[in-house]
């Protein structure tokens, strides 16, 4: 019934293995298992199906051993995890020695005789299995019910039985962390951020908002200035001007184009409004250059706080104190057991909930970094808390880096030498700032000296067109075509409202060919993923237009309402498709990301469920706002107390 059961060292030496009759190769299978499972960091369960197959594995960290098991999914193999468990036992206490003795180069000259021990252990499985007698139903006489008596059942009003308060308690704060995965609207999931910041309540919403993106802003500036070469003292005093970081008030102003007096015509913008310094933002900045999103970590001193806090209670706890106390938290030489780890994996599992990581997905890599370090032996002087810490560090920034890496000015550059325009659609959800990071976007590729055409598809929302109109006059106005040899840099392809916007996108695309243009950047009306029609039409107009590059725009600030857009846009693009392998996302613009301070978890969330690489990152509302991830900001912003 097995297919295949296959046992091989973490450093990729297969060491035995068993194949089934009719089995195909486990080689394919398990390599997908090796890709997208252990190397992704999503060992939490294990379990992983591959085409028809379901793979059962087990890892052993103490001899850094990988136990698989493959049969078809259709069956329903109720001995397999009695098997692995077994064979692991056997497996591991028969060669023990090679295993410590002879190290890499003994598994490779070794000799696994397995094949006996093994068929004695699958026929006693498989017997067990048999043996087991069908589950009974309990009689009344058995249950609990019976035993009590009709009083104890009685509940009389406004007095509440003691134990059934603490349940409502608790399944009160199941709730907040269950909340933290649906937040329905925006505004819940703001007055949520409004509840977790139990300081911060008597502040309203736009206030909150501000003093997060004041922080994220001087966290960054001094991230920044710490990264950037340290420039000359003589540089220094010719006096770089100070960055002005209170966007919220002065920037907000220059982009808001909600004013009528703007309303997106040339005419109307009278020339003064527009401020190319407020636009710009950062002027030290190296013009062209996406520069990767940076936190300041304070990982040594909160390593620290941390190794203290731990080794804390065990102190008062034992009563012991002193020397011994200190020792305790010190695990020398010892495998790591589920009980060490337990307490320290429920912490960070809150740590990661309180940060917005939706709560399956932190349940998840709790149990994967419990599943890669159980059985582990530790170094000498190595805590429980700083090796899982560790690891859930090490799996946090796997997630983050994409499988597959989207390098678009590369691709750019390959598209101009076949003389064809590279497409990028834009989509997602209303106001999450998709016009906004498409013209940050135009800016950077006009910096890099590529010419941009900006298909206006969104016919549907009024002031869309205008919108981006004003947007395409202030990056001539910054990039005029004197600088760039007479060559308009950018410029809008638009046919108003209410006509179809993948006919649109198409002329602007072929209108793009003929002029010569190497970008073409396709802003589309936003929707709510739920809605079937719309979501149809966007499938059509992706699926007609085939661009290189489809990018989901989603904002940090609603959390892990964000992934639920991304999931649901995803499967609405596959499902609504004409086409026989539909065209799905290709990466995210995670936007708003000076608004959540250090609330990052919907980066890991997003990465987590769809695989998808964040391509950008928006964190404000100037030009130069535009950021590429980097996975280890974005962890130390996460893993900070
Ligand atoms: P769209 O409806 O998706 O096209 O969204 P818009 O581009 O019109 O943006 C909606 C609002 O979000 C505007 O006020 C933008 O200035 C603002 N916005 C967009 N991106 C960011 C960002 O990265 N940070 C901040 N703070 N605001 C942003």
């Amino acid at each position: 019934m097995l297919d295949f059961f296959t046992i091989f060292s973490k450093g990729g030496l297969v060491l035995w293995c068993f194949q089934g009759v009719r089995g195909p190769a486990a080689t394919a299978p398990v390599n997908a298992l090796i890709r997208s499972v252990l190397l992704q960091e999503r060992g939490g369960n294990n379990s992983f199906t591959h085409e028809a197959l379901t793979l059962k594995y087990k890892l052993d960290n103490q001899f850094e051993l990988v136990f698989v098991v493959g049969f078809q999914k259709i069956l329903t193999l109720t001995y397999v995890d009695k098997l692995i468990d077994d064979v692991h036992k056997e497996f591991r206490d028969k060669y023990r020695n090679e295993f410590q003795q002879k190290g890499a180069l003994g598994l490779l000259n070794g000799t696994f005789d397995f094949k006996d021990d093994f068929m004695r252990l699958l026929r006693d499985a498989e017997e067990s299995s048999k043996v087991r007698a069908p589950t009974v139903m309990k009689t009344f006489e058995q249950s609990l019910k019976s035993q009590k008596t009709v009083k104890c059942m009685i509940e009389t009003r406004g007095e509440k039985p003691k134990e059934k308060v603490k349940n409502k308690k608790n399944k009160g704060s199941k709730k907040e962390g269950t909340e933290a995965v649906a937040a329905p609207t925006k505004a819940s999931a703001g007055d949520k951020q409004l509840s977790a910041a139990g300081e911060k309540e008597e502040l309203t919403k736009d206030e909150i908002l501000q003093k997060n993106r004041e922080e994220f802003f001087r966290r960054h500036m001094k991230a920044g200035e710490k990264s950037r070469s340290p420039k000359p003292d003589a540089q220094k005093e010719k006096g770089k001007k100070p960055r002005v970081w209170d966007l919220g008030n002065s920037n907000a102003k220059v982009l808001d184009y909600s004013n009528s007096a703007t309303n997106g015509s040339a005419e109307a913008c009278p020339v003064e409004e527009f401020d190319p310094d407020m636009a710009l933002g950062d002027k030290n900045r190296e013009p062209g250059r996406l520069y990767d999103l940076e936190y300041e970590s304070d990982d040594e001193a909160e390593e620290e706080k941390v190794v203290q806090n731990s080794s804390k209670p065990s102190v008062k706890k034992g009563g012991l104190g002193g020397m011994f106390g200190m020792l305790k938290g010190l695990v020398g030489s010892k495998s790591l057991t589920r009980g060490d780890m337990d307490p320290v994996l429920e912490k960070m599992k809150d740590h990661l909930i309180a940060k917005n990581v939706a709560a399956e997905i932190a349940v998840q890599l709790c149990e994967s970094v419990a599943k890669k370090l159980e059985g582990k032996v530790m170094g000498t002087f190595t805590t429980v808390t700083s090796t899982v810490k560790q690891a859930l560090q090490e799996a946090l920034v796997q997630i983050l880096q994409p499988q597959r890496r989207v390098d678009v000015l590369r691709d750019v550059m390959d598209a101009q030498r076949h003389r064809r325009p590279y497409v990028i659609t834009f989509c997602g959800v209303n106001g999450v700032g998709k016009s906004t990071n498409l013209a940050k976007i135009s800016f950077w590729l006009i910096e890099n000296g590529f010419s941009v055409l900006i298909a206006a598809c969104d016919t549907f929302r009024a002031g869309a067109v205008e919108q981006l109109r004003t947007h395409t006059r202030r990056l001539n106005a910054l990039h005029p075509p004197e600088s760039h040899g007479g060559r308009t840099m950018v410029q809008l392809y638009e046919k108003g409202y209410g006509k179809d916007a993948a006919g649109i996108a198409m002329e602007a695309i072929s209108y793009a060919r003929n002029q010569g243009f190497d970008v073409v950047l396709v802003d589309t009306a936003g929707r709510m993923q739920d809605n079937a029609p719309l979501m149809t039409a966007l499938a059509k107009l992706i699926a007609v237009n085939a661009p290189d590059l489809v990018l989901f725009v989603g904002e940090a600030l609603v959390g892990n309402e964000a992934v639920d857009q991304l999931v649901k846009f995803n499967k609405a693009l596959a499902d609504h498709s004409m086409a026989q392998t539909p065209r799905l996302i290709d990466g995210i613009v995670l936007t708003k990301f000076d608004t959540i301070d250090d609330k990052v978890g919907a980066a890991i969330s997003m990465t987590y469920i769809t695989s998808k690489p964040i391509v950008f990152v928006g964190t404000g509302q100037t030009y130069c706002d535009l950021r590429s991830l980097n996975a280890k900001a974005v962890v130390a912003a996460l893993m900070k107390a």
